[in-house]
């Protein structure tokens, strides 16, 4: 039989554990020396067997004075493989020596034992003491491993930590083995290995590890105890009353030459099953310091978020929070709704293929565990939704970069995560759309009050572009309006006033959408170059028609030059404020209207009579002097009579057309009566008036078909004479002189003599 010596992890040690069981046999009072020697016959330790008195022992004694070439009978041993017999009879002391060599499974020589004795001394025959050293050197590794064992459990009740117990324990059996690495991975409650919760003494190689694949190999099947891979891989459960806790494994790479022996797995059984109550103990004592540091980190978490009305934070402390508790995984989230952030948040992408687990999560509403490959390896994914009461926000998505096996607690506390952070995001995102509700109703509330107070146009229009410039806090924004002709749409205000009178022509997009498809517009360059327009260049522009009725009369429009600078929430509150300022100037133009109609006369265009007496009166409090034409068109009732109503409508228009012609701005003319009108000269004297009246005068008789003539009544006022004038007296002298002109044979012009 050959000894296994390859078993023996240090052989000396050994040597020394074997000696008690070799003393128990050997003969009381019988000197001898046992030795033991390596595999090229250089001794490595010496025992003296005569320990009785602590006498020298004879039997070294002689040796040393001896000329015995001792190697001789230890390299025969080493050489014939066999043991060597010597007796030594050349002295004084006789002595036989007796060397055993001890050998590999494959054969190669590992070291010798050899014994020497006092040929007479001896009661027994040396050589079955040399046979017995076999057994002996086994009963001593056995008496070492129990040992080592022994010290390695009385090392681990030190650890109070788990991590730090399996440390100790895997670094102490590495060391005694001596031969590849001991590893420890933790075991679920069904014997699955997890494979994330791993110590191993293996340094990692560049790519992968020799532990990695063992695990990736078992994972998803219960542990057994078992030697395979041509015995360089060891693996032993440690299980305490039915609950698995750590698979210990050991394991030799595959390109070394090394193998593994019953001795080991003896050794690593023994290891296991000792340190198992310790083990427990520190892994129940963990597992409280876990949960309660979960816990903690949870109430935390939650606290936070709850607290938190933005939504940024929100996320911000889901994915600064995941990698605290679990850093072997990677977080990645994806919000299936719309956010302004910094943080790496992804859109969910319901395309075939792409995040197959955070979909599916999504549309079940569930945390959905599976592996994909990543990097050319299988890892794990779990992905759980961040549901609120109303909805899902997105899914959290957490990756390994390998297999790993997550029990059901595990899942169900990333679960309560998600759902935590897709309630909090649910109420700081309600939180801030009642925010933005505000802030809408608020702006719609003062920009309503504002409106109501103005009929005025401008007015209306330079706080409507301030408001949209401070609403949005864009760069540019415009107020356009449809030109009469149609085509185009001139700009009535703009942030740029040089804008201001500009035409844009329909036909040019965006307006077109606008305004013929009457439809409020958002565009967001997708590239981070501007899009051209006559009017801006813009990356991001809103813009919403101006409706009165079912017609458009404009546009409102706002832009920036940086992308995708207006959210949805803008572009709503753009249409409100859109409604509302179609509202506004719908009412201005409207109100000016009336206020025109209510001033001219309509059939002429000339102002009414109520108009001149106002300014008439003005002019009286105000001027130093003035003149006043009346007029009244020569047998006015005979051109009806003969050519119609019609065309006497057309002459009386043609009259007041004239007469507009052939005065200043400041002048007011107006429809005094049916074919009468008046008009106001102000600081102007009788002469000049009188003068102007003439010419109107030649004007008409000239330019008139059916040829018609008028008659003039020209007065004055002075303040210099008539301190007191009243608008009454001063038409009664323009019509005393109008009465003349008729009197004296009409077509002329009569000025007032007081
Ligand atoms: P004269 O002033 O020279 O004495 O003669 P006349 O024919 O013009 O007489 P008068 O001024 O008294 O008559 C005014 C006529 O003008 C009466 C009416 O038929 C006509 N008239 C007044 N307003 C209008 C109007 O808006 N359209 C037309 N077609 N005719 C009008
Ligand atoms: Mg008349
Ligand atoms: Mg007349």
């Amino acid at each position: 039989m050959a000894i296994q010596s390859q078993m023996l992890g240090k052989l000396e040690t050994v040597f020394k554990y074997m000696i008690p069981f070799f003393l128990h046999s050997w003969p009381k009072n019988c000197p001898g020396t046992l030795f033991l020697t390596d595999s090229l016959g250089q001794i490595l330790t010496c025992i003296p067997l005569l320990a009785e008195d602590n006498k020298t022992d004879p039997v070294l004694q002689a040796w040393q004075e001896s000329d015995l070439n001792l190697h001789s009978v230890v390299f025969e041993a080493i050489q014939t493989g066999e043991i060597a017999y010597l007796e030594d009879d050349g002295h004084s002391l006789p002595v036989s020596w007796a060397v055993v060599p001890l050998k590999e499974r494959d054969g190669r020589l590992r070291a010798t034992i050899g014994l020497a004795a006092p040929k007479q001394a001896l009661e027994v025959d040396l050589l079955a003491y040399i046979r017995a050293m076999e057994p002996l050197i086994l009963m001593g590794y056995d008496a070492y491993i129990h040992q080592a064992a022994s010290q390695i459990v009385m090392n681990a009740n030190r650890y109070e930590r788990s991590i730090d117990l399996i440390r100790g324990v895997i670094e102490q059996i590495d060391e005694i083995v001596e031969k590849g690495y001991c590893s420890a991975v933790k075991l679920d409650q069904r014997g699955l290995m997890i494979p994330q919760d791993r110590i191993t003494t293996e340094r990692k190689h560049k790519e992968s590890t020799q532990l990695g694949e063992i695990l990736a190999r078992f994972a998803g099947k219960p542990v057994e105890p078992m030697v395979t891979d041509g015995n360089k891989v060891v693996i032993y459960p440690v299980i305490c009353e039915a609950k698995p806790l750590i698979a210990l494994i050991l394991h030799i790479p595959p390109d070394e030459p090394y193998v593994f022996d019953e001795r080991d797995v003896a050794f690593l059984q023994t290891v296991g099953d000792k340190i198992s109550f310790s083990l427990v103990r520190a892994i129940q004592l963990d597992d409280i310091h876990r949960d309660a540091k979960k816990k903690d980190l949870l109430y935390g978490l939650t606290k936070k978020i709850q607290a938190s009305i933005d939504v940024n934070n929100v996320l911000e402390e889901i994915i600064n929070s995941i990698p605290m508790l679990y850093p072997y995984f990677t977080v990645d989230l994806y919000l299936s709704v719309e956010t302004n952030t910094t943080l790496p948040v992804k859109s969910l992408l319901f395309q075939a293929g792409e995040n197959e687990y955070s979909n599916q999560a999504y549309i079940e509403g569930r945390p959905v565990v599976g592996t994909q490959i990543k990097d050319g390896r299988l890892v794990t994914v779990l992905a759980a939704p961040l549901l609120g009461k109303q909805g899902i926000y997105g899914v959290l998505q957490l990756t390994t970069n390998e297999l790993v096996n997550l029990n059901e607690q595990e899942t169900e506390y990333i679960s309560i995560l998600a759902e935590t952070a897709g309630t909090a995001f649910e109420n700081a995102q309600l939180y801030q759309q009642s925010r933005n509700l505000i802030r809408e109703l608020r702006l719609i509330n003062e920009m309503a009050q504002q409106l109501n107070r103005s009929l005025n146009l401008d007015e209306i229009l330079s706080f409507v572009t301030n408001m949209l410039l401070n609403q949005f806090d864009a760069e540019y924004c415009a107020i356009l309006r449809k030109t009469e002709e149609g085509n185009h749409l001139e700009v009535l205000c703009s942030s740029n006033p040089t804008d201001v009178g500009r035409w844009v022509p329909i036909e040019e997009q965006p307006i077109t959408d606008m305004v013929t498809e009457k439809r409020a517009v958002i565009l967001a360059n997708p590239s981070v170059e501007t899009m051209p327009f006559s009017l801006v260049e813009f990356a991001s522009l809103m813009g919403v028609p101006l409706m009165q009725g079912t017609d458009v009369t404009g546009v409102l429009l706002v832009a920036d030059s940086r992308g995708h600078f207006f959210s949805f929430d803008d572009f709503k509150l753009l249409e409100i404020v859109g409604q509302h300022t179609s509202l506004a100037i719908t009412n201005a133009l409207l109100h000016s209207e009336v206020r025109r109609m209510v001033i001219t006369d309509n059939l002429t265009g000339l102002y009414a009579r109520k108009f001149l007496n106002d300014k008439v009166h003005e002019s009286l409090g105000k001027d130093s002097s003035g003149s006043l034409i009346l007029i009244d068109i020569d047998f006015f009732k005979k051109v009806n009579d003969t050519y119609g109503h019609q065309v006497g409508d057309e002459i009386l228009i043609r009259v007041s057309s004239l007469i507009k012609q052939s005065i200043r701005e400041s002048d007011i003319a107006a429809r005094w009566g049916g074919e009468e009108i008046a008009i106001y000269l102000p600081r102007v004297d009788l002469e000049k008036a009188a003068e102007i009246a003439e010419r109107m005068r030649r004007l008409v008789e000239s330019g008139t078909e059916p040829a018609v003539t008028i008659s003039s009544g020209v007065a004055k006022w002075d303040r210099a004479t008539q301190q007191n004038m009243s608008v009454e007296a001063l038409f009664q002298s323009a019509d005393v002189a109008l009465y003349d002109s008729k009197r004296n044979g009409r077509n002329q012009v009569t000025t007032y003599k007081s």
